[in-house]
């Protein structure tokens, strides 16, 4: 297929909700929560009956949940008891999933079994949900939150992960956003009728577990209205435990002459005193790191300098990010009102010392990093049921994009594969975008569409989202023909497609066939499973 030449765009227009048949609307008053699903903890709330958001604590009292999963012969044990295990058994316990959503597998084998990464998700919810469900009775409507720059793949993954765990999501909702609402709701951005005083612009800087988002927002009356955002989906705290658990290692390796990160036991035993010494460096200007393996042992001291030295290169890089954004939301420091530190890692000194050097004003601290996020998506879940019950919304949301969507087209002139993009980066979302497309030969009978996301013009170097065809087509069809291609992204990110062939009475409108992503028989078999049915 080669793109018209003159191929029409018709630009952004209003558009129908999300097409996801398993995004349901609350409609009664049965609890509703919000779940912020994070690389290493999790954290669901509710709002009480006075509108305040609530952390739920877990059965074993905890505002966190670790999420990490132990698998432990047929029982699924999810939290502080599979963080203690990955010392003691590794392979049977799986951490970090939510780094490799939108892979078929998870990265390891778990007990000689493979996981899709969304089922450990699943579990993780369902321990939430179950959790969730001793104090607030029975329930299934939730909001999922999602890093800003998930792609339409990884947010399919976690609506996936819902399903599976027995949830009904209501939506999904970027996390900065869910952070905005919480402090804008929460805090004193809003007058008593709901309303903002002033319009006000704030950056969102969150740095979690295992992702990276950073976010410009505006805030005027009820409307929440992201203006651009960036982030690092390989990016979090994991990475600055690395960082120490590295220079641990080599320490110990150059005295005793092995190298801890050789023995899976004695690395994940490293990594916890690591990261217990990373936080204990958020509040003292040193401490020691023991490393202890057979009748070799190491007290390795760490000063704050020395992590900061580290890890350097890592806060650069947030960093770095940080400005690209403020710069594609039109923005100078000056016109920043706010700027709020989300995310367990936002706890490092060096985060705030780094973003009050580069914006010279003062980071808002008075939002619990581990909690604003839950506590936004608790208020969006209650919005949600309010409006299926016909009440009028108390706020409005409106996102961007966070990765330009395209198709993969032949230049017609080279007849060079090229990333032809419908919706760029940061268009407000939702958003409807047609263009038109050309057949390449005379009596094609099939047309593909390879759906991608990226920036980059080169096909191969974008993220493949899944493809359409459309077949049968008459054998009589001229070269050239038009293929009218519609793009419609609703609000949550999430895409679906309409195609038009010219000249035939062939239109089909699609969920993208996504390759690695599991089918329905699957989910459904999976959602059986968690629940203790197979
Ligand atoms: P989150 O995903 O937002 O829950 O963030 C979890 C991350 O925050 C993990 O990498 C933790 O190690 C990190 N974290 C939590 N508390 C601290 C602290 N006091 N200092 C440094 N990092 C922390």
């Amino acid at each position: 297929m080669s793109q018209e030449q003159q191929g029409a765009e018709l630009g952004d227009s209003p558009t129908s909700p999300d097409p996801d048949s398993r995004t349901t609307a609350a409609t009664d008053a049965t609890p509703v929560v919000g779940i912020d699903l994070g690389t290493t903890y999790s954290v669901i709330a509710h709002l009480d009956e006075t509108g305040r958001p609530i952390t739920i604590r877990s059965a074993e009292g905890d505002l966190t949940t670790p999420s990490v999963v132990l698998f432990d012969g047929d029982d699924v044990i999810v939290g502080r008891e599979g963080l203690r295990a990955l010392s003691g058994e590794p392979d049977q316990v799986a951490e970090c999933a939510k780094r490799d959503l939108g892979l078929k597998r998870f990265h390891k084998s778990i007990g000689g079994q493979v996981f899709p990464p969304e089922v450990i998700q699943a579990y993780i919810l369902k321990k939430m949900r179950d959790d969730a469900a001793l104090q607030l009775g029975e329930f299934q409507q939730a909001v999922i939150t999602v890093p800003a720059h998930f792609d339409e793949v990884r947010r399919k993954a976690t609506q996936d992960a819902g399903y599976m765990a027995g949830l009904k999501v209501l939506d999904i909702i970027n996390e900065p956003t869910a952070a905005a609402l919480a402090a804008g709701i929460a805090g004193d951005y809003l007058a008593a009728d709901g309303k903002s005083h002033i319009a006000q612009n704030i950056l969102v800087y969150d740095l979690g577990g295992g992702t990276f988002d950073v976010t410009v927002m505006e805030i005027n009356g009820v409307h929440f209205r992201t203006l651009a955002t960036d982030g690092d989906v390989q990016l979090g705290g994991r990475d600055w435990d690395q960082k120490l658990v590295d220079f641990v290692s080599q320490e110990f390796a150059g005295l005793h002459g092995f190298d801890p990160r050789q023995d899976p036991n004695f690395h994940a035993a490293l990594w916890r005193e690591c990261e217990d010494a990373k936080r204990t460096l958020s509040a003292r200007q040193k401490t020691h790191v023991m490393c202890q393996f057979k009748n070799h042992r190491l007290k390795s001291e760490i000063t704050r300098q020395k992590f900061g030295e580290l890890t350097a290169n890592l806060l650069e890089r947030t960093e770095f990010t940080t400005r690209e954004v403020l710069s594609a939301a039109g923005l100078a420091w000056d016109r920043i009102d706010r700027i709020l530190l989300v995310g367990g890692s936002t706890r490092m000194p060096m985060v705030s010392q780094m973003i009050q050097r580069i914006s010279g004003k003062q980071p808002d601290l008075s939002l619990s990093p581990d909690e604003a996020v839950a506590h936004g998506a608790a208020f969006l879940a209650t919005q949600l049921q309010a409006k299926a019950s016909g009440r009028t919304p108390s706020f409005e949301i409106r996102n961007v994009n966070s990765h330009s969507l395209g198709l993969v087209g032949k230049h017609p002139q080279t007849g060079q594969a090229e990333n032809v993009v419908l919706i760029r980066r940061n268009t407000s979302l939702p958003a409807r975008v047609q263009r038109t497309f050309r057949t390449e030969q005379k009596g094609q009978r099939s047309v593909l569409m390879q759906i991608i996301e990226g920036e980059s013009a080169l096909p191969e170097s974008c993220t493949q989202l899944g493809r359409i065809v459309v077949r049968d087509l008459p054998r009589d069809l001229p070269a050239r023909s038009p293929v009218q291609v519609e793009f419609t992204y609703a609000s949550n990110g999430r895409l679906s497609v309409h195609v038009k062939i010219g000249g035939t009475d062939r239109e089909l409108t699609s969920e993208i066939v996504r390759e690695n992503s599991l089918t329905q028989d699957e989910l459904d078999h999976w959602r059986n499973k968690i629940a203790g049915k197979t």
